[in-house]
């Protein structure tokens, strides 16, 4: 098998759609075994199905420890190791600050922010174990433009996808030099995410006459980062916050 990911093994989780699904779909490309990991398992087999032999899905919500360790282990067995871990599984939910309930904070830090430390904490010794002398490990976290800037109405999710910034960061150090850690900051990409909060229309209109781009961007324009940062092309990135925006964070908003 020849490609960018040739040989390597990657675990994507919110596989099953959207930008999951665009960098399965890329990494397939690239010469990767890829496992799915999704709580919407029919859209998932599906996927898999369509990507053949080297590709594969699992149910896993990304807020179950237990089911984290399963997932893992089950990659080992079954493809003989995990090189790639890309923590993509996330939810997008809109309400004033004043009118946010706890428990809606807690249910968007649980998936974004726990979702993200119980992938990293998991796959840990089995990333360390995949690396090679040449070769390292890496973990792709995928925050978001709220990450590094704040946006209204969108507090629970600015905060979780900020705390996925910094854990990247703090993972970056510990888990250095065999596992590499970077984040990635998306602006406004157009996937159901988006479609399902009723925004997509005028989100896109929006974006299209704000950014320097002119344009919202694709789950494919995406999944070329992902792939660069999954490779051993990114073999002295760590801890970095890649920003992939059309501009949206280079002009200062007013
Ligand atoms: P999406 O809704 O199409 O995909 C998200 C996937 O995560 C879905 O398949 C969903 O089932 C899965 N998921 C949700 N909760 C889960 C759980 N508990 N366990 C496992 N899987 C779960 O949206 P998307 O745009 O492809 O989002 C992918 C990532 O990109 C998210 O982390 C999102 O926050 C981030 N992001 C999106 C945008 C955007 O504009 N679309 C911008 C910046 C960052």
């Amino acid at each position: 098998m020849t490609g960018r990911l040739a040989g390597k093994v990657a675990l994507i989780t919110g596989g099953s759609r959207g930008q999951g699904e665009a960098a399965a779909r890329r990494f397939v490309e690239e010469g990767a075994q890829v496992v799915l990991a999704d709580i919407l398992d029919d859209e998932g087999k599906r996927l898999a199905d369509s990507l053949g032999d080297a590709a594969r899905y699992i149910h896993l919500d990304v807020t179950d420890e237990a089911a984290w360790v399963d997932a893992v282990a089950e990659t080992e067995r079954d493809l003989g190791k995990l090189d790639v871990l890309v923590n993509n599984a996330g939810i997008l939910r809109f309400g004033a600050l004043v009118d946010l309930s706890v428990d809606a904070l807690r249910q968007v830090l649980d998936i974004n922010l726990i979702g993200t430390f119980l992938g990293m904490k998991t796959a840990a010794k089995a990333l360390t174990r995949a690396a090679g002398d040449a070769a390292t490990s890496s973990i792709i976290n995928v925050s978001s433009v709220e990450g590094i800037r704040g946006s209204a109405y969108l507090t629970a999710y600015t905060a979780s996808k900020f705390g996925v910034t910094g854990i990247t960061k703090v993972a970056a150090m510990e888990l250095g030099p065999r596992v590499r850690v970077n984040s990635i900051h998306p602006g406004g990409v157009a996937t159901p995410m988006l479609e399902e909060q009723g925004v997509a229309e005028a989100s896109a209109a929006h974006i299209s006459k704000k950014v320097a781009l002119k344009r919202q961007g694709t789950a494919e324009d995406i999944a070329h980062l992902t792939v660069f940062l999954a490779s051993d092309e990114s073999s002295y990135c760590t801890g970095a916050e890649f920003v992939i925006d059309g501009g949206a964070t280079a002009h200062a908003g007013f």
